[in-house]
């Protein structure tokens, strides 16, 4: 059985009283509601993480991902943050190649191919995010593109490494706009995403990993999302700043 997943990704908002507040506010209100399977991953800022563990220290499904890592192992890479160092304060997930990284920062599919590998060397798994421009769904293969994402970045592990991989699709078109993907669009790629593992790994590997939507998830839109067969949860960006709203989104995974 796959693993339903509600990762919260702060970016680089919240104060660091404000990230204790959220915490706090979303462990009263969410741990109950989080259990056997499910998992609640907060992503906060790299600053707050040390704080933020403390406070789902008593929470065994609440987790903790950094926003990105560093491809290299250690060394004067002057502001970077090694996987290594993310293990040292128990950080258990990574996000790998969010849109925003990939766009902002020059993140190319090698690089983070490397990312994938140095995370996986040391115990941290990866939230590999994948996904579309508008003009790519609009005017070219889109999903021959997210697939390729896949291959370049993820197609040269093996089995057992594949599994500790978490996979986000998050079109680009509906990243902090406002517009979600339909249910079925997100299923529609979630379904060639899982088709692509099981080419590679197959069928039985592909069943176990889980798949995350991102995009403009909302209280409204997460039931119907979370609903889809081969939809195991999201990656929630500007709705999991708001306790409230994230942990109505936790109650529909
Ligand atoms: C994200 O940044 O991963 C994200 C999905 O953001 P939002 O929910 O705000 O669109």
């Amino acid at each position: 059985m796959r693993k339903k997943i509600v990762a919260g990704n702060w970016k680089m908002n919240k104060l660091a009283d404000e990230a204790v507040a959220l915490t706090s506010e979303l462990v009263n209100m969410a741990n109950d509601e989080v259990k056997g399977d499910a998992k609640v991953i907060l992503c906060p800022p790299a600053i707050y993480l040390t704080t933020i563990k403390k406070y789902i220290e008593n929470s065994p499904n609440f987790s903790l991902a950094a926003q990105n890592c560093s491809d290299k192992v250690s060394g004067a890479f002057t502001g970077e943050i090694s996987a290594a160092m993310l293990q040292s304060i128990g950080v258990e997930y990574v996000l790998i190649g969010h849109s925003e990284r990939r766009q902002y920062f020059n993140e190319t599919n090698a690089l983070l191919a490397e990312k994938v590998n140095t995370a996986l060397a040391n115990g941290v798994s990866p939230i590999f995010c994948c996904g579309e421009s508008l003009d790519q769904r609009q005017n070219e293969d889109f999903i021959g593109f997210v697939k390729n994402q896949l291959t370049e970045s993820l197609f040269h592990l093996s089995t057992e490494q594949i599994l500790s991989v978490v996979i986000a699709y998050e079109p680009i078109w509906a990243i902090g706009t406002g517009l979600t993907a339909t249910a079925e669009q997100a299923q529609d790629m979630h379904a060639a995403l899982r088709a692509h593992l099981a080419d590679k790994y197959g069928a039985a590997v592909a069943e176990e990993i889980s798949i995350l939507y991102g995009g403009s998830v909302t209280a409204a839109s997460a039931p119907e999302l979370f609903a889809s067969p081969d939809i195991d949860g999201g990656l929630v960006g500007g709705a999991s700043l708001k306790s409230r709203e994230f942990t109505e989104i936790i109650k529909a995974r």
